[in-house]
């Protein structure tokens, strides 16, 4: 029995006391656990009694479990990777809130100050004069929530049965909306709706507010009509409505590259009370509500009880205020200028020995649905994919290829990403 390797895996007691363990500072039940688990995988077999501390130590090592991507899809606001990359001063500025900061003391009287977020709320107004006052709550969705509620209460808001969107993973913006007291009035048909349709509804007792929501994620062609915000403001007028305008997107002002993307500037400009827009789209930010419009508006809603739920944290306030202040990675990338992405491409290509071939790349996130942002790619073998997947790059698989397309990648990792390339074709030649 003396050489059963069994005998030989590291006793807990010994684990535990072990000083690179020690020093870790890790939760004492997290590590109880990990070491519990390490010695069972070496008791079936799984791992070898010499890799216990060192499976140990580094498992307690990990950060977290979320592991960076290069993105190498083309799709700028990527979903499924957290949406937008954030700027090295939105990074500095979070790791510099993380202690303790002044975000709701006057540190000049000692007295408790209940400006939290200022710095946030003057950036948005000085990138958008046509706002008089802002607030900034959890998501857009959140922003959605409060609005509707602190201005209808137990009323209706209208809105046209063409803008009923489901944003994503089975959110609708209608049930999110109906979760709380206010009712919806859907007007109109999918494809048309029409000012008189807005204006039989506006005359309801219970009307509140007219609610247009930009749809993003979807483009309707064909025998179409919807109702634009300038109309939308008479009629608001007419009938003592509020006129609330969910963009989703958070553009700031007009870009020429994404020309059919609406902007929070031009809607506040045609007349909506409140604005609604996410961070971390083509803001370019943390994750973020973002509500811009009247003062009275922002008021109201900074009154109501629900704005407590969805209060925004200092963490992100310092995020987002770097963000508005800075060149953004989204900027870059939806900027990113096709010959030098061609130049990287082939550079690439060449010294793995691959082609390089035109590639679109997308806004995504549910924006600007259609428009191609054109671009290059380096052309690999399909069962890349997985390998390069792997080692933490997310390639596109199209039409039987597998495209690294560089316009979401930051140059300085180009070499890094040529040594995964290299490598995942290697190992695809010797299976
Ligand atoms: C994305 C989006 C939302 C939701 O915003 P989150 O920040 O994801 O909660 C709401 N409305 C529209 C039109 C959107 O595009």
């Amino acid at each position: 029995m003396s050489d059963d390797p069994r005998r030989r895996i590291p006793r807990t007691d010994a684990l535990l006391e072990h000083p690179e363990v020690q020093a870790l500072d890790a939760d004492p039940a997290l590590v109880k656990s990990v070491i519990a688990a390490t010695q069972q995988r070496a008791r079936v077999g799984a791992l070898a009694p010499e890799e216990v501390l060192g499976e140990v130590l580094a498992e307690l090592r990990r950060p977290g479990s979320l592991r960076p991507v290069l993105n190498a899809t083309g799709v700028v606001v990527h979903t499924n990777l957290g949406r937008a990359p954030l700027s090295q001063a939105a990074t500095r500025a979070m790791a510099e809130a993380a202690g303790y900061v002044d975000v709701e003391l006057d540190l000049d009287t000692g007295q408790r100050s209940s400006d939290r977020g200022r710095g946030t709320i003057e950036a948005l107004l000085h990138a958008t004069p046509g706002a008089e006052d802002a607030l900034v709550v959890n998501n857009g969705a959140a922003g959605l929530l409060l609005t509707t509620a602190a201005l209808c209460g137990a009323g209706e808001t209208i809105i046209s049965r063409g803008e009923l969107v489901e944003i994503g993973a089975g959110f609708r913006l209608p049930e999110l909306i109906e979760s709380t007291a206010v009712r919806l009035y859907e007007i109109g048909a999918t494809n048309r709706t029409h000012p008189a349709d807005y204006r039989a509804a506006a005359q309801r007792d219970g009307a509140r507010a007219i609610l247009k929501v930009h749809p993003s994620n979807f483009r309707v062609e064909g025998f179409t009509a919807s109702v634009d915000v300038p109309e939308l403001r008479q009629i608001a007028d007419e009938f003592g409505l509020y006129l609330i305008v969910d963009l989703g997107s958070g553009l700031l002002t007009h870009d020429a590259t994404i020309p059919t993307e609406p902007d929070i500037h031009e809607a506040l400009e045609q007349g909506a009370d409140v604005v609604i827009a996410s961070g971390d789209k083509l803001l370019g930010g943390p994750q973020a509500g973002i509500l811009l419009g009247k003062k009275e508006v922002i008021a109201k809603l900074k009154k109501h009880p629900l704005h407590r739920a969805v209060r925004y944290d200092k963490i992100r306030h310092a995020g987002l205020e770097a963000t508005v202040r800075h060149r953004t990675p989204v900027q870059e990338y939806l900027h990113a200028d096709s010959a030098s992405l061609r130049a990287r491409a082939e550079s690439i290509a060449g010294e793995v020995g691959a082609c390089v071939v035109p590639h679109d790349g997308r806004v995504g996130g549910g924006g600007a649905p259609g428009v191609a942002l054109p671009g290059w790619a380096v052309e690999l073998p399909a069962a890349c994919a997985p390998l390069l997947r792997k080692r933490g790059v997310l390639p596109r698989t199209h039409e039987g290829a597998c495209l690294v397309d560089l316009r979401c990648i930051p140059a300085a990792e180009d070499a890094t990403l040529t040594q995964h390339i290299s490598a995942a074709l290697l190992q695809l030649n010797a299976e």
